[in-house]
Parts: C-alpha cells; structure tokens; sequence
C-alpha cells in the first residue's frame, strides 16, 4: 500500500490549531510544527486553551493526532564543549517533551549535536548520556527521534553509524527513534537518486539500525549536490534527488504507516505544491 500520511511543516501564526487546519487545507494527513519559535531558549509555557484548540482542530479535521510530529529548538545541542549550554540544551529538550506531552504530539524530532572540535567519538558518547537523561526524566507518551543530518560543520548522526552507535551506548530505549531526512541522508553522501540505489541506501539503513526504528520522514530535494554536506531544501522533484527518490518512497510499504513531511522553501505558496506531488506519486 502507498504512504497514507503525508503532510508538511505547517507555520503556527494564530496559534498550533491553526497550523492543523491549515494543513488539512491543503491535503495533509500529517502535520509538524514548532511548538515555540525555535531560534530562542524562551518557550510560551502550554496553556489549557492551546492543549483544547488543538484537540479541536484534530479532531474537526480528522488529522490522526498519532501523526503529529514537534521539531525541537535549532539552538539545541546535547554535547556542547561548554558545560553550560550543555545543560541549557538537555533542559531545553526535556521542556520540548513535557510540552508534547501536554498537547498530546507524540514525536520531537531533534537534531541532537554538533561536536564542535571535541571529537565524533566524544560527542557521541556525549549526545547518548544526554538522551537517558532527558528520557529517563519525561513522559513515556513522547518519543525522541534523532534527524540524520547533512553533516554540516561538525554535525553529528550524517553518518548511519553514528545513529547505531548512540542507540548500542544506549541500549536502544524504545523511546529513542530516528526521523530520515531525504535531503539530508543525500547531502551527506548516501545516494537515493534511482530505484536501485534507494534499495540499497534503505538496506544500508536497514542493516545498521532497521527501517522500524524510523518514525517520521522529511521528504525534501537537495539544491546543493551528491556528497556536499551542506543542508538546502529544494522542491520535490525539482533538485539533486529528482522524483526517483520520492517515488519510491511513497510507495515502499514499511513507510504506509510513517508520517511523510515535506520541509521545503516558500511554505504560503509552495507546501500545498509539493504535498500535491506526494500525493500524486503515491496514488499513480
Ligand atoms: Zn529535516
Ligand atoms: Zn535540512
């Protein structure tokens, strides 16, 4: 069966409602969004109000609430080489999952760390001490996955690896996943640009961590090229990946069930576009 759940991130002006209806207006089945801006450590705390809006709002719209995804703070970084934003980072991921918790968004997407000169191996170990703590300290109905990245600068998890080893340091808690993202895994030198070499990428995935640990995919084009390592969306179809790619993520069934998010430039004007596409590839 092809992907039932596709969506994009939808802006939240007007408050977290708003971005459900405005998704189900322009055909998502799924919907991420930031919960409070994510360029800042201040966060709004959760009122009633909001936590009612949005169940509201999902359940007028009839969005499964099971598929709504959060996308933690970019200033987040769970093995920074000072000991303080260290803390700020873990303290600010925790506060992203009560908040989850509270509206009832089941998953938070967080790009976990960059080792800033510290090392791979040091961050790593770093970034998996963080993660049980934070786990350890939060609610069991919110789960944390872990975004590959186009490992720009010295982003952690570009490799496939570095994802296995954080959940071997670990023991792989149930509450720690992954999110995929296509222009990212891309980037950083995974190639998905025809049937074959998405098989193989998502075998590669497979062997090293296993396509049901990924609980939400980003689904963007790459306006810079194969192996670059830097991190630019483009519009689906129109980038470095090409169609192929998504083609055959629409319609691969261990992803029916995963929420599809599309995180592309332009969202007024361009998110209805490409969630269209989406739609259109998986039901051809
Ligand atoms: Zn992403
Ligand atoms: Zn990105």
């Amino acid at each position: 069966m092809p992907a039932k759940f596709i969506g994009a991130h939808m802006p939240t002006s007007g408050g977290l409602h708003k971005a459900i209806r405005r998704g189900k207006e322009i055909g998502c089945t799924a919907v991420q969004v930031f919960t409070s801006s994510p360029q800042t450590w201040h966060a709004k705390p959760i009122t009633d109000e909001m936590v009612e809006n949005l169940a509201l709002a999902l359940e007028e719209t009839g969005i499964d609430p099971s598929k709504t995804v959060s996308h933690d703070s970019y200033l987040i970084n769970l093995c920074a080489p000072v000991e303080e934003k260290r803390e700020q980072s873990i303290n600010g991921l925790k506060n992203e999952l009560l908040r989850c918790s509270q509206l009832g968004i089941p998953f938070v997407v967080s790009h976990m760390g960059a080792h800033m000169s510290q090392g791979e191996d040091e961050g790593l170990a770093k970034v998996a001490e963080a993660a049980l703590w934070i786990l350890d300290d939060t609610p069991d109905d919110v789960t944390i996955l872990m975004e590959t990245t186009a490992g720009q600068g010295s982003s952690l998890n570009y490799r496939f690896e570095h994802l296995a080893k954080i959940l071997e340091l670990t023991k792989s808690p149930e509450r720690l996943c992954i999110c995929l993202d296509t222009c990212h895994i891309f980037a950083a030198g995974y190639d998905i640009r025809t049937k074959e070499t998405y098989e193989a990428t998502f075998a590669e995935f497979d062997r090293l961590i296993g396509c049901d640990r990924i609980k939400v995919i980003h689904s963007n084009d790459s306006k810079k090229a194969f192996g670059s390592r830097v991190d630019r969306h483009e519009h689906l179809g129109e980038g470095e990946i090409g169609p192929i790619a998504f083609q055959c993520l629409v319609k691969d069934p261990r992803f029916e069930n995963t929420p599809i998010v599309v995180e592309t430039p332009k969202a007024e004007e361009m998110h209805a576009e490409n969630v269209r596409r989406l739609w259109e590839w998986a039901n051809a």
